[in-house]
């Protein structure tokens, strides 16, 4: 997927403020956070959405993903919030999929996601 800016990201291609990495996953910081930690974890291989056939090792390597970074955040006790968003009623804009780890202030319930409330 060349054209895609996850992957991109994954590549070391484009910048990005990378919290996390290892030989499957990268986490880092998203552009437009939603919160006081707004991480966004992705496989480095592309998939479009969680559905695309995401073989359960790499599934497994996002929750530890999900593990270390929410411990560095310091938000792992205070509670956290993670969300992908699948196609157009999602409203997803980066095929590329990718679990928003959204904390550090009360996240209400309003339909579960960190703005809109
Ligand atoms: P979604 O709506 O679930 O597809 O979310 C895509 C997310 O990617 C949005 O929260 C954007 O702010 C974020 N985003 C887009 N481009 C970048 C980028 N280059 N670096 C970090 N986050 C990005
Ligand atoms: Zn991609």
């Amino acid at each position: 997927m060349s054209d895609c800016i996850f992957c991109k990201i994954a590549n070391h291609e484009i910048p990005s403020t990378v919290v996390f990495e290892d030989e499957q996953v990268i986490a880092f910081r998203d552009l437009d956070p939603q919160a006081p930690t707004h991480v966004l974890v992705i496989p480095k291989h592309h998939y479009a959405t969680i559905t695309d056939d995401v073989p359960a090792e790499t599934l497994a390597a996002m929750a530890n993903a999900i593990k270390e970074v929410t411990k560095a955040e310091g938000i792992d006790e205070s509670g956290f919030r993670v969300i992908t968003n699948a196609g157009p009623d999602a409203g997803q804009t980066v095929h590329h999929f990718h679990m928003h780890v959204l904390g550090g202030k009360n996240l209400g319930m309003g339909l579960l996601s960190a703005d809109a409330q």
